[in-house]
């Protein structure tokens, strides 16, 4: 029976011909009241995942979900199509509360969304308890995962759900998730049993490059003019400020950008979102506060300005690119000062021990992607535990970058390091040690009597650029430390001593003279 009526449902409600991917498994399941943990990457349909069975079997679906700001859009789109759906949140008058809760005492709802926070008030559980509950669908499941980017301490509260009501069938969705992510979802959320249900992760229409940072606002404006003018995109900076700054560059260069973060009021944000989703060619440049939940099928391009802090971040942002399937670019630019910076953050953050070598770990994996030689995709599905062939649409498939024996290069950026320190007691930035080795004889170097060093010079076959590249690989491979204690001067690391030594061969990445553009494949 399950099956007629829910792919009745999905064609007289959502008017679509079929389920996609693995929708009807998931449906079926859940229909006959299997708890379900469903990973889909951004896009592939995880809605009707739990819509469908709310509607199929008796009661509400009740959809706990942390994207108050989006709750609206989801329950017009549903009401739109004729479904009773409605949602609780601190948005509302208490008139509206009140209708909304005698709706669903009175079976009127077949879609309640709720915030995690209100959910699990005494007040929301008594209103739950008087009323017939068809599913918990828990969206954004990940946000239970204290490693993630997005942890919502409510979410760990959940698991009651469970005790309370042990045979309303669950589903916990999320678009990201590794398989430590999921291990650790079906645990807080007490889901062990639930069957797991993973898609592949690949986006293949996503072209991914990554280019070495030198004037990231030129490069930026130039990706932008030269490949998606007028197109719709979403440029990520790490900071409010450089939000705004970026915003207004683009905009003095005639492009129709926007900024948005969590710094500007709910008006001018709500307003921002909105014309960026109803009208085309608009340009969002946002930290990461935007995009969680952004349904806009035509985004051609996400750029990053800076380094997001892990594999996962990097591909839920990117996911946000080119959902209708049609070609789309995930650009960033990445440089020696992103690696810093974001050490340096997790130096800073306030956070335990345990959570410091966490977070160092994501990032060491975020730096792996940006410095392989290999391709882009095979490493980003390599590390959702997905096996692939070279894609033939990422900037190292379309201009393979050079593999070269960097170890010597290595050995006299750390010796230069060592030497300083060893005979002079001395530290410096990247800068110094660079001009040292480049054997340039400026007032610095006068100064302090640095040409007098036997490093002096030993590096002059290779440009600044060149030995920036170097020192960035370097450091991103923890072969080689910046101090922020210490007015950021470059520092020896345990791994130092293997190099110097001879005893490791280390293959560095050489970008390629001309990098990739769109217009040099049309394969995709
Ligand atoms: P997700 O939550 O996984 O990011 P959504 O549930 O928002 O994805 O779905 C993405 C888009 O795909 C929506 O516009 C949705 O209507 C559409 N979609 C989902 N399933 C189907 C289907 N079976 N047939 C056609 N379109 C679908
Ligand atoms: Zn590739």
């Amino acid at each position: 029976m399950a099956d007629g009526s829910a792919l009745e449902v999905l064609n007289r409600v959502f008017g679509y011909d079929q389920f996609r991917g693995p929708q009807q498994e998931i449906v079926d399941h859940v229909i006959g009241g299997g708890d379900a943990l469903v990973l889909m990457p951004t896009g592939a349909g995880k809605s009707l995942c739990y819509q469908v069975p709310a509607l199929v079997r008796s009661g509400t679906g009740v959809v706990v979900s942390p994207l108050i700001a989006l709750m609206q859009d989801q329950v017009d789109a549903l009401t739109e199509l004729g479904v009773r759906a409605a949602f609780l949140n601190s948005t509302q008058d208490f008139a509206r509360v009140r209708e909304v809760e005698r709706a669903f005492v009175a079976g009127e709802l077949d879609l309640l969304y709720v915030a995690p926070e209100r959910l699990l008030t005494d007040r929301c559980l008594a209103l739950l308890e008087r009323g017939r509950i068809a599913l918990f669908a828990i969206d954004e499941a990940h946000c239970v995962s204290q490693w993630g980017h997005d942890f919502r301490p409510e979410y760990l509260g959940l698991s009651a759900l469970h005790e309370r009501w042990p045979d309303v069938p669950r589903i916990a969705l999320t678009a990201t998730a590794t398989q430590a992510t999921r291990v650790e979802i079906a645990q807080r959320l007490g889901l062990e049993d639930a069957q797991h249900f993973v898609s592949s992760f690949d986006r293949p229409n996503i072209r991914y490059r990554i280019v070495e940072k030198n004037d990231p606002r030129r490069q930026l404006l130039d990706f932008l003019k030269q490949e998606h003018a007028g197109d719709s995109g979403i440029v990520y900076c790490l900071s409010r400020a450089k939000v705004e700054e970026t915003a207004e560059a683009l905009r003095a260069q005639g492009i129709d950008a926007m900024p948005y973060h969590a710094g500007l009021d709910a008006a001018t944000r709500a307003a921002n979102q909105a014309r960026f989703l109803r009208e085309d060619g608009v340009v969002m440049v946002a930290t990461i506060a935007f995009g969680m939940g952004i349904d806009k099928p035509d985004v051609r391009f996400v750029a990053h300005l800076d380094l997001p802090k892990s594999v996962e971040g990097y591909y839920q942002e990117t996911g946000r690119a080119g959902r209708d399937g049609l070609p789309a670019t995930a650009w960033m630019t990445y440089g020696l000062q992103d690696v810093v910076q974001q050490r340096r953050m997790i130096d800073e953050s306030t956070g335990d021990e345990a959570y410091k070598r966490r977070s160092a770990s994501m990032l060491e994996a975020m730096l792996g992607l940006c410095e392989t030689v290999e391709c882009r995709r095979v490493r980003l599905l390599q590390y959702f535990g997905q096996a692939s062939q070279a894609c033939g649409n990422c900037d190292t498939c379309l201009e393979p970058p050079q593999a070269w024996d960097g170890t010597e290069a290595a050995q006299k950026i750390l010796s230069a390091v060592y030497r300083l320190w060893k005979e002079r007691g001395q530290r410096f930035g990247a800068g110094h040690v660079i001009d040292i080795l480049r054997g340039k004889r400026n007032e610095k170097v006068e100064q302090h009597r640095h040409d007098e060093l036997s490093v002096f010079g030993i590096g002059a076959d290779l440009s600044e650029k060149d030995w920036r590249n170097v020192l960035r690989q370097l450091i991103a491979q923890s072969l080689l430390t910046v101090d922020h204690e210490a007015f950021g001067t470059l520092a020896l690391t345990e791994g130092s001593r293997s190099v110097l030594k001879g005893e490791r061969t280390l293959m560095l990445r050489r970008e390629p003279a001309k990098p990739a553009r769109a217009r040099e494949s049309s394969r995709a």
